[in-house]
């Protein structure tokens, strides 16, 4: 319990978020250590019925770099997408052998770097994806460790944007050609194709989804030994959910360790797993203030200084985050929409729902925000980029400063377009 009312004060383990607002401003993610420790024992824990796998933290659910080394700790390597996030996972301290390399669109040049890096494990979209890594291992004299990414084709049951496995989508190898497409891959000279990888979306709470997914794999598993490959090998991706919203459950990690136990009973893999949301969500709020309460019909508007820029998934997904009032002014609710100051109809954080009755310049937090938070925060109408700290119970610490649009993204100006020549030409 990292975030706790405390004498009327919302608090982080032992601070209150206001000697918070007051020491780093707002708009600001805050952390909890404790939170992700948490979430990092509760996945270990499920996992405990599982003798042979490999637990790799999907980077992209929140990059920030004390996160890496913090699970490291309770044995997770790195699941990237992209150069950066190698970089990002090397900053880490995480050793080549417990990266993974996922992703749909890996150009040469990461390949090339990931390889040299002497990275663990490639996942592998597609069949050229595949040709070609072949051939830039067999360009460096050594063989790429690789699983082939299916698409199991099972609906997630979760948001359309964040579903990975219906029949329209990008990513893997469709179920019915994945025995064709196995054959082909495996016979490329720089492979070393060991088995299959799984990610069926995100945000999943219901675990039969999940539960199809992986019996397709096992069908695949046993069929492909028949075929004569050595399988060693099952990436069963990330995916399970968290709770966001009062009443509606997250997943049940501990259910879901004993169905993946009662799934793979047999399949004599070493099984990897790829959370992401589920190991941070619930370790971050966005902290925000209360700039104005504007009258509206028939509901308010109260207006913080967060916007969609800082937390992106209620413009991206209708996602819900709850709004909680850091010093509730009594028990009452009201009803009013939660809007950022950014110039979209789509910047609102709630569409009207009853409240913490909040009023100009009070303090209280987006919760649950730690996942696809910050990760995804931009500078969108030249707002600065938000900044993040840390909490560990009575200390806190600038996790990354708050940084002016101008300096997180500095552009320039063509030297013929210089304001110089602006005046010239309307002075014309
Ligand atoms: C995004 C992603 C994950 C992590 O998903 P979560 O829902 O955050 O657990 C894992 N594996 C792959 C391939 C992904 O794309």
């Amino acid at each position: 319990m990292s975030f706790q009312m405390r004498d009327g004060v919302l608090h982080v383990e032992g601070v209150p978020l206001p000697v918070i607002a007051d020491a780093a401003g707002t708009p600001a993610y805050v952390y909890a250590a404790t939170a992700l420790h948490d979430a990092a024992r509760s996945f270990v824990d499920a996992l405990a019925p599982i003798a042979r796998k490999q637990l790799l933290y999907a980077v992209k659910a929140n990059p920030h770099p004390a996160i890496l080394p913090t699970l490291a700790g309770f044995g997770f390597g790195a699941d990237i997408v992209s150069g950066g996030e190698l970089q990002a996972a090397q900053a880490g301290g995480i050793a080549p052998a417990d990266i993974v390399y996922s992703g749909l669109g890996k150009t040469r040049e990461e390949m090339g770097a990931v390889l040299d890096a002497g990275i663990g494990r490639f996942n592998i979209e597609h069949a050229r994806e595949g040709e070609v890594l072949s051939a830039l291992a067999c360009a460096r004299g050594m063989r790429a460790t690789a699983l082939l990414r299916v698409n199991p084709l099972v609906d997630a049951q979760t948001h359309a944007k964040i579903s990975t496995a219906l029949t329209d989508s990008k990513f893997g190898i469709p179920y019915p050609e994945a025995i064709g497409m196995y054959h082909r891959l495996a016979a490329l000279p720089g492979l070393n194709l060991q088995g299959l990888a799984v990610h069926i979306g995100s945000q999943i709470t219901d675990l039969s989804p999940l539960q199809a997914a992986y019996r397709r794999a096992g069908t695949l598993v046993a069929a492909l030994r028949t075929d004569g490959h050595c399988i060693t090998h099952a990436d069963l991706g990330g995916g399970l959910g968290v709770s966001y919203r009062a009443g509606a459950p997250g997943a049940d990690v501990a259910a879901c360790g004993a169905m993946v136990a009662r799934e793979t009973e047999g399949w004599d893999v070493t099984l990897l797993f790829e959370p992401g949301r589920f190991l941070v969500a619930q370790a971050g709020v966005l902290l925000t203030r209360v700039l104005w309460v504007k009258p509206g019909q028939p509901h308010p508007f109260v207006i913080v200084d967060a916007a969609m820029n800082d937390l992106a998934r209620p413009a991206l997904y209708d996602a819900w985050h709850e709004f909680i009032a850091v010093r509730p002014r009594d028990r009452e609710h009201f009803a009013a929409h939660v809007v950022g100051p950014v110039c979209e109809s789509g910047d609102s954080f709630a569409h009207p729902r009853a409240i913490d009755r909040v009023e100009e310049g009070d303090l209280a937090v987006l919760a649950t925000a730690g996942a696809y938070g910050a990760a995804m925060a931009s500078t969108y109408n030249a707002r600065a980029l938000v900044s993040e700290l840390w909490v560990d119970g009575d200390r806190f610490d600038v996790g990354s400063d708050r940084m002016p649009a101008a300096l997180a993204r500095p552009q320039r100006v063509p030297r013929w377009m210089a304001v110089s020549g602006q005046r010239a030409a309307v002075g014309r």
